[in-house]
């Protein structure tokens, strides 16, 4: 890998330019993708993984230039929360959405682990959930999300944790509540990967890569949640 660097704690590895082209190609194909970049320091060039640095964040207010009620450009940053038009005084309030994430394990203590069949994070590992609809409570939007993403009825579901997580979707960080349950099913052997959700499989908690989720708040959901069990 050649010549290596610490910088503020973060480790760069030296890949040179005759490699680039094909390491680039290697990323693309890569879940890690999602939190690697190239950057050049001097001459050099560098692979660098990301996964502890903060995203760029699209605040809402950079975002919506105009207000949705009257179409006014005179739509400005309220608060830290919030906008304003200056114009009809319509008021727009950003908060947490909720989600859901469900661990649920087989006979033998494996736990289910999805590979997301969509962007953000598309091919990264991930648990079976999503956001939770309007008018729709935790526990129900479990139910249909399970029944979306894996073909299969919940039997039984216990709520457990949350985490907060930030989702770029669309050119917008949207802040959420990622609520996690564990649940059981009614037949597991029924279960297949439907919807978002590219593949599904069993893993043993001690086989477990947490660097393989995508998201931030499911990784460390699994992380408390495996800790919790030793
Ligand atoms: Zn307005």
């Amino acid at each position: 890998m050649g010549t290596t660097a610490n910088i503020d704690g973060l480790h760069f590895a030296n890949i040179g330019k005759a490699r680039l082209l094909k390491t680039i190609d290697h990323i693309k194909q890569f879940y890690l993708a999602f939190y690697s970049v190239v950057c050049s320091i001097g001459n050099k060039l560098y692979l660098c993984n990301i996964r502890f640095l903060k995203f760029k964040i699209m605040h809402f207010s950079k975002l919506f230039n105009y207000c949705p009620s009257c179409g006014s450009s005179s739509f400005a940053t309220n608060s830290e929360k919030s906008c304003r038009c200056q114009s009809c005084g319509f008021v727009y309030y950003i908060n947490a959405s909720a989600a859901v994430a469900v661990f649920i394990f087989n006979e033998k203590g494996q736990l289910l682990v999805c590979e997301r069949g969509k962007e953000p994070a598309k091919g990264s590992w991930d648990l079976p959930g999503g956001f939770v609809d309007e008018d729709e409570s935790a526990e129900q939007a479990v139910i249909r999300e399970i029944n979306e993403e894996l073909g299969v009825d919940i039997s039984a579901c216990r709520y457990l944790f949350s985490f907060p997580n930030r989702y770029e979707y669309s050119g917008l960080t949207i802040p959420t509540l990622d609520l996690f349950f564990a649940c059981t099913v009614y037949d597991i052997t029924q279960i297949k990967a439907d919807d978002d959700v590219a593949a599904c499989h069993f893993v043993s908690l001690n086989e477990i890569n947490t660097d393989m989720f995508g998201f931030e708040s499911i990784r460390n959901g699994v992380i408390k949640f495996i800790s919790s069990q030793m």
